[in-house]
């Protein structure tokens, strides 16, 4: 039997995890969207200034927008997701202490095979599609969009993909961290000016496997879906690579959204289900409006 005083001290361990836990989203808040603007920024003068081309600053001023409400809603959400992630963590089948180094390259290759269910999912389950279609919503290939992000994950329940992890035995702060590093690793890959990169291709997410997954071109849909690693795309079929036969000739979303409201464009998915599950009754048509292929 625990006393008081004891009670007392788990309790308030428990809230240091949780407080560890928005602390990572908060670093987060704070070092990437600086470095996402001003890195943006660099690629924008570059493409202007030196290769004489047309950007659209309206498309990644909107982008910065969405990311920066994203944040802010991660952040308010955090707390939610925190006490979820710590209430499951609680039936954990072992309890793996990260003192031990080898759980580290363990725990990144399981983040990164939940990552690409999660990422799959979102890209064939509408339900969850229509969060991602804010990713996928900029018509150009800039770095200004790579945080261009949902704001209704929290709510439709993304992490459920990691909860296998938690149940493990991994500690949610463990986990929020590596998918956090998962998903700094991925703002360098969207840009058009880092070309082929031979083997590396193959084997990790780069510049020419993002374009493929941004790509609107029918050959080029539902590939690459991966964090770092195109391992599991391999595995489960959905590699492509970058074909020089066959260049992109379109990125975002058929139709497009056609706004460059940050608000629009985060609801833009939604918007588009209410209208539909509107116009159509009965039960199971609406189930697949919402659960079925975007
Ligand atoms: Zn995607
Ligand atoms: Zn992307």
């Amino acid at each position: 039997m625990l006393n008081g005083s004891a009670i007392q001290t788990v309790k308030q361990l428990k809230i240091r995890k949780r407080d560890t836990l928005m602390e990572l989203n908060r670093e987060n808040l704070i070092l990437a969207l600086p470095m996402l603007v001003v890195f943006a920024g660099l690629e924008a003068l570059f493409l202007v200034l030196i290769r004489k081309q047309t950007y659209n600053w309206r498309e990644s001023l909107a982008s910065i927008g969405v990311a920066l409400g994203e944040q802010i809603i991660r952040l308010t959400a955090s707390t939610m997701v925190a006490a979820f992630a710590y209430g499951v963590w609680q039936y954990r089948l072992l309890t793996l202490s990260m003192q031990h180094a080898l759980y580290w390259p363990l725990l990144f290759i399981l983040v990164e095979f939940s990552y690409y269910w999660f990422h799959r999912f979102s890209h064939t389950c509408r339900w969850f599609w229509a969060t991602h279609a804010v990713h996928h919503s900029p018509r150009h290939f800039y770095l200004s969009g790579a945080y261009r992000l949902g704001w209704t994950g929290p709510l439709t329940g993304g992490f459920l993909f990691f909860t296998p992890l938690f149940l493990l035995g991994f500690n949610p702060a463990s986990v929020v961290a590596v998918i956090g590093l998962n998903l700094l690793y991925q703002y360098w890959l969207h840009t058009e000016l880092i070309g082929r990169l031979g083997w590396f291709d193959r084997v990790f997410n780069s510049p020419a496997n993002h374009r493929v997954h941004h790509a609107a071109d029918a050959i080029y849909l539902d590939k690459n879906f991966g964090g770092v690693l195109m391992v599991f795309d391999h595995l489960f079929g959905t590699y492509k690579a970058e074909d020089n036969n066959s260049p992109i000739t379109q990125y975002g979303l058929i139709p497009t959204v056609g706004s460059y409201n940050p608000v629009k464009i985060a609801f833009h998915e939604w918007a588009g289900i209410a209208d539909e599950l509107k116009a159509k009754p009965g039960v199971k048509a609406r189930f697949w409006i919402l659960f079925g292929k975007p």
